[in-house]
């Protein structure tokens, strides 16, 4: 079965062919690192993670790089404005790097929470200067740069002779040429203002981040104290890590411009290729279906949620939708997670964790059709919650569940990155049956007391109890 996936450079699904067979080489833009790990953030990098599971899973060796931006992110478009980093740093009374530690120490908490696995190689554009500084060389010897009081522009207007620049955003370069004028302050330093910085001196604005940069233009040597454009490092770590051609690239849908076309824009100019040739983008989480935004007060981090739902839970509710759908984050969807969490995991419970490395091909190809279909995870879940409720009944007639079965549902969950292994040693379920079976008799008994105190005890320790017709039952 072959993997299909929507290609925003042909606005197609396409079939997936690597470039190297068996191999996968694939870059996701990653966490600009100055805040906590927010909803939105997490729904592209769940959706990231859950392909790299999924190619890997259909026997694909992959390597997969998501770079954390430290320097060089600015608060407004058109190169104007604040570095992120900084300007957060300046309000805490922080040294940028003391902010940037603080603040991936949590980024790794938060993501490993949500079970979004570490990638291969997690590269910060501040340990790529030197070859961020060799690459702007390239452009300007390949003829797509200038330079104006220290600061180096990349040309779209000499660029697009040569190569395609806004395929992407499927328009045209003169109405990309209308929009940034329309979009940005004017900036006198560029010959036109849909060009953008590859490098911006800083001499004498107090900027904390800065390295001294040395360019050869025209044969003479200009310096230059400044720092890097944001579009460059993922141009640089991209080629460095995974060639000059790779295959998949992805982000959000803000990217689409116009930070991937400039980041390929960049690649064109300096190595001839357009690094990717796919290009994958994520449509924004909604909140209780309202732009999520500070200001409205519907903004959530990962770690708050963490607080009032389970990691499995968030990620459950976060692949209930297709990556590109406009998805809407809410409460109710959470808590609806929590109970089919809870329903899987009590399936599983029920059976055991099979001790088999049997599965069940007819499950395995149902799951497969639908995330061969660009990576369809609201209908793969959707089915996965209808087998584990499948099986339940399966068990509730009394008869046995096929363990290939329950292994089966157990693997296919994982590649969602949900868990649904129960978490409780033998010896707690064992105690857990037990305590339930004397809460049975207590029952039939009407000795409510018993039963009642037996419940609370339970709570305490972490089970959930829950009466059902055929007697008491519990989940931790
Ligand atoms: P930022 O922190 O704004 O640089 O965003 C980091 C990543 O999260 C980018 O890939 C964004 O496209 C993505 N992102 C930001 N907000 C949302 C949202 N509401 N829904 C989905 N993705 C988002
Ligand atoms: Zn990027």
């Amino acid at each position: 079965m072959t993997l299909k996936l929507f290609n925003t450079l042909t606005r197609e699904k396409e079939e997936f062919k690597p470039i190297t067979e068996g191999e996968v080489k694939f870059y996701s833009c990653g966490q600009t690192i100055y805040d906590d790990l927010h909803i939105g953030n997490a729904r592209a990098y769940v959706a990231w993670d859950t392909l790299t599971r999924y190619l890997r899973w259909k026997g694909y060796n992959v390597r997969h790089v998501q770079n954390i931006t430290d320097v060089g992110h600015l608060t407004d478009d058109g190169d104007q404005g604040e570095d992120k980093v900084e300007k957060r740093a300046k309000e805490m009374g922080l040294e940028p790097m003391e902010l940037v530690e603080d603040q991936i120490e949590r980024y790794f908490e938060d993501t490993k929470a949500l079970n979004i696995k570490r990638q291969d190689i997690v590269p910060r554009a501040t340990g790529h200067i030197n070859e961020m500084i060799e690459y702007v060389q390239k452009i300007i010897d390949n003829g797509y740069a200038y330079e104006v009081d220290g600061n180096l522009y990349f040309d779209v207007e000499k660029f697009a002779e040569d190569y395609p620049y806004g395929e992407m955003a499927n328009k045209d370069i003169e109405q990309l040429k209308d929009e940034a004028e329309s979009r940005v302050e004017e900036d006198e330093k560029k010959k036109n203002q849909y060009d953008f910085a590859l490098w911006l001196n800083s001499e004498g604005s107090g900027h904390l981040m800065e390295w001294t940069a040395k360019f050869e233009i025209n044969s003479e040597i200009v310096e230059s104290t400044g720092y890097p454009g944001w579009h460059l490092e993922c141009s640089v770590m991209g080629q460095k890590y995974l060639g000059d051609e790779f295959d998949i690239h992805a982000g959000g849908k803000d990217h689409i411009f116009p930070h991937h076309p400039n980041e390929r824009a960049q690649c064109f100019a300096a190595t001839g290729e357009g690094q990717a040739r796919y290009w994958l983008h994520n449509e924004f989480i909604q909140v209780e279906g309202e732009k999520m935004s500070k200001s409205e007060g519907n903004f959530y981090t990962v770690r708050e949620l963490l607080n009032e739902y389970s990691g499995d839970a968030i990620r459950l509710h976060l692949v209930s939708s297709h990556y590109r759908s406009e998805t809407s984050f809410s409460h109710e969807g959470l808590e609806k997670a929590e109970k089919e969490l809870g329903k899987a995991r009590r399936m599983v419970q029920k059976v055991g964790v099979p001790e088999t490395d049997n599965t069940e091909e007819e499950i395995k190809e149902q799951f497969e059709e639908f995330m061969d279909d660009d990576l369809n995870t609201a209908k793969a879940k959707q089915y996965l919650m209808e087998t584990v409720s499948d099986l339940n009944s399966v068990r509730e007639d009394d008869e046995e569940v096929s363990p290939a079965a329950a292994n089966t549902v157990i693997q296919l969950f994982q590649i969602l990155g949900v868990d649904i292994t129960p978490n409780t040693s033998e010896s707690e379920a064992e105690m857990a049956d037990l305590l339930m079976e004397i809460r049975d008799e207590a029952r039939e008994e009407e000795d409510w007391e018993t039963s009642d105190y037996i419940r609370d005890q339970l709570q305490n320790l972490g089970f959930e109890v829950e009466d059902t017709d055929e007697g008491s039952k519990w989940l931790k």
